[in-house]
């Protein structure tokens, strides 16, 4: 497999490295400091994204996003991954499956998510249904031309500043030999609309500035024609952008390891102790050596799960491996990151601390580390009937 980058690949990846650097890093601190990205800071990022032509790098070209194949996106995923999240994210990706919107829906939610004009978040986890994808409990229930939502979710990222919401709710049950089954149908919905309640969650631990909100629907309603895809197929639908999804977390993953073990190795550099760097002691030096190995490692899964993609070929578990491992080696580099810098590492004058909490979440978020290692053993025991 060949990895080497094309001239104009190159280029993409220098460029969006060049905007994080200059536009997303220098306001980071502050953003840490006010658990917030002030407005008129979020407006002027997206702007400034959408004139260097770097906003919705995973949409197709001729709905105005980058058109970048998968290994691209990867690309600029690993230069994205090194800002924090909150600052990040407004070089907005909007959601894949949204590509699956139909005649008037291009042009109320997919096309004006994709110019930056508006905001979409996506609505799966209920307090009582995390990875239990299936047992959800919000109902969507057809009467006439709209369907009334009623129930709760919970833990859904930036809805406090999203315009719409693509939201999964069961519109009923079928029966199979394993007993019922919930039938998902994905609905885009305005908010604010009457019936709905967007507030903010518990504060998290990790990135701050992008909040997780509870959403209620009370008898709240959408026109059918706001469904995406079929009535009952919201899964099948899920499926096909999923694996994109998880490429996207294993991407960041490596982005940010890759700026951390960059200020470790620096650190380790720098520091002495017992007169010579700390990094020459082989406790340090072996750290940094085996974080190395994992990180090109987790790089070179993802890339290659990403040229699979392009060739149509990934598979779940390829998605799953990628996102698993890169996850977990973003844990142990911040890990070691904290314990080579010692106790400046746990101060909140350096960002060290703020890289191993924010690293706590990719492990949990677009299904955990058990939920991508079930995925990966079912695809082995497949073809022996287990
Ligand atoms: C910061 C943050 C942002 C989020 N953003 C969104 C969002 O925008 N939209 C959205 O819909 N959701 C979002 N989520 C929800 C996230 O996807 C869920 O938290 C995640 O899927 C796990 O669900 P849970 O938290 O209910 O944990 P649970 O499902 O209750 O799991 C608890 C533990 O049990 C383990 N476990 C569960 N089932 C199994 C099994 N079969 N085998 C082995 N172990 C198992 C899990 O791996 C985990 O360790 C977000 C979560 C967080 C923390």
């Amino acid at each position: 497999m060949d990895f080497s980058l094309s001239d104009e690949q190159r280029l993409i990846a220098a460029t969006m490295r060049d905007f994080v650097e200059k536009e997303l890093y220098p306001h980071e601190d502050e953003v840490e400091r006010l658990d917030e990205v002030p407005s008129q800071l979020a407006r002027t990022i997206r702007k400034k994204a959408i004139a260097a032509g770097l906003y919705a790098p995973n949409m197709p070209a001729d709905l105005g996003g980058g058109g970048l194949d998968a290994v691209g996106v990867v690309l600029v995923e690993l230069e994205l991954g090194r800002a924090s999240y909150a600052l990040q994210m407004l070089v907005e990706r909007p959601s894949n499956i949204l590509q699956a919107c139909q005649g008037e829906q291009r042009e109320r939610y997919l096309l004006p998510a994709v110019r930056g004009e508006r905001h979409d978040c996506v609505a799966m986890t209920e307090p009582e249904a995390g990875s239990d994808v299936r047992s959800r409990t919000t109902t969507a229930l057809r009467d006439g031309h709209s369907y009334v939502v009623n129930g709760t979710k919970h833990f859904i990222s930036h809805a406090d500043v999203a315009d719409f919401i693509i939201l999964f709710a069961a519109t009923g049950e079928e029966q199979t030999p394993r007993g019922p089954k919930k039938l998902i149908t994905t609905l885009l919905v305005d908010s604010p609309s009457p019936g709905l309640t967007v507030r903010r969650g518990p504060p998290c631990v990790s990135n701050r500035g992008y909040h997780q909100c509870e959403l209620v629907f009370s008898d709240c309603r959408v026109p059918v024609a706001n469904r995406l895809g079929e009535e009952g197929r919201g899964f099948e639908l899920l499926a096909r952008w999923l694996g994109a999804t998880r490429l996207q977390v294993a991407a960041t993953s490596v982005g940010r390891a890759r700026r951390v073990l960059e200020a470790a190795v620096q650190w380790a550099a720098g520091r002495r102790q017992f007169g010579q760097p700390i990094g020459r002691f082989q406790g340090v030096g072996f750290q940094l050596a085996d974080r190395a190995t994992e990180l090109e490692a987790a790089e070179m899964l993802t890339l290659r799960a990403a040229t699979k993609m392009d060739r149509g070929a990934m598979t779940d578990a390829d998605a799953a491996m990628a996102k698993l491992y890169a996850s977990e080696m973003l844990g142990r580099v911040t890990d070691s990151a904290i314990q080579i810098f010692g106790g400046m590492g746990l101060m909140t004058e350096l960002p060290v601390e703020r890289w191993w909490r924010d690293a706590r979440v990719e492990r949990i978020w677009d299904g955990t580390s058990e939920i991508q290692r079930q995925i990966i053993a079912r695809s082995l025991l497949r073809p022996y009937g287990g």
